[in-house]
């Protein structure tokens, strides 16, 4: 399952990726999580991306595709990902196509969640993260029981540093520029689909994982259906050969059976053989007796 997940920031595709993390077992690839590591750790590339995004522009695509182009040959790749907030402009649209064309691995499906832009502020400003297992509140729509306290692992809830309202103002700026013609992109390719973006996180997710079963799982089936076929093709042919293999293992196993029966045959036979001899040493003293007995009759 190979997913593009566009969407304004704030439209909720971090919460929607980790909740497909969950049910498909595919990995969620994340720029802006993997630029924050960077910036976290102070490597080279976080010290220069850390100015740009604290100023909600977009890290140059050097820097981007660079990060992507390094995450995508890990080979727990093969086995699938989720984009999440990557690409954010055409060029790296087109870029991103050039390297899965290369793994010959094409994308399946670009899904836009959509939400108005007057949501998105509240949900920006009043997002919180935890720090320890990176579970996300929202201060206005779902605050955590303990303010500032992870309910999942106790954890303490970070806010963004770009998540201030004059930096998201400018990011929902920027995405509307930049992000937003990617939406004509994909659907030029055929590979768009929207979920709305508004109300219960479970009712969203139903929403999304509609059209995934929808737009790849059919095809995902008949692939597997294909795949078993050959494997069931595969076993039989394995299973006759093994049959044709065993039958010289088999006869000596059946000798000894057809010898048992061997032993009685051969009773008899010795019988029979013996019989004659007997019959034949008997027969001279059979014969001679009744001639005695005959003589011994007539001479009474
Ligand atoms: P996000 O967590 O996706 O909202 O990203 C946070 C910030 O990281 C963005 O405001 C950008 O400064 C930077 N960033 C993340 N992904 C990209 C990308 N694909 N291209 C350029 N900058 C990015």
């Amino acid at each position: 399952m190979r997913i593009v997940l566009l969407g304004a920031p704030g439209s909720g595709k971090g919460t929607q990726s980790k909740l497909l993390v969950e049910k498909y077992k595919i990995h969620q690839i994340s720029t802006g999580d993997l630029l924050r590591q960077a910036v976290a750790t102070g490597t080279e590339l976080g010290k220069r991306a850390k100015a740009t995004m604290n100023a909600g522009q977009l890290v140059s695509d050097e820097i981007v595709l660079g990060i992507i182009q390094e995450r995508l040959s890990h080979p727990d790749a093969k086995s699938g990902f989720i984009l999440d907030g990557f690409p954010r402009n055409i060029p790296q649209a087109q870029a991103l196509d050039a390297m899965l064309a290369r793994m010959g691995q094409p994308l399946q499906l670009a899904l836009l969640v959509d939400v108005d832009s007057e949501v998105l502020m509240k949900r920006l400003t009043g997002r919180r993260n935890c720090g320890s297992c990176g579970a996300i509140y929202n201060i206005y729509f779902s605050p955590p029981k303990t303010a500032g306290k992870c309910e999942k692992c106790g954890g303490v809830l970070q806010h963004r540093s770009d998540d201030n309202e004059e930096t998201v103002r400018k990011r929902l700026t920027v995405y509307q520029q930049q992000t937003a013609p990617l939406v004509s992109y994909y659907k030029a390719q055929g590979k768009l689909r929207t979920a709305r973006g508004v109300g219960a996180i479970g009712a969203i997710f139903k929403n999304v994982t509609d059209i995934i079963e929808a737009q790849i799982r059919p095809l995902a089936a008949v692939m597997g259906q294909i795949e078993q076929a050959s494997a069931a093709r595969a076993k039989a042919a394995k299973a006759a050969k093994a049959a044709k293999t065993a039958k010289p293992a088999a006869k000596p196993a059946a000798k000894p059976a057809a010898k048992k029966p061997v032993p009685k045959k051969a009773a008899p036979k010795k019988a029979n053989k013996a019989a004659p001899k007997k019959a034949k040493k008997a027969a001279p003293k059979k014969a001679g007796k009744p001639v005695k007995k005959a003589k011994a009759k007539k001479t009474k």
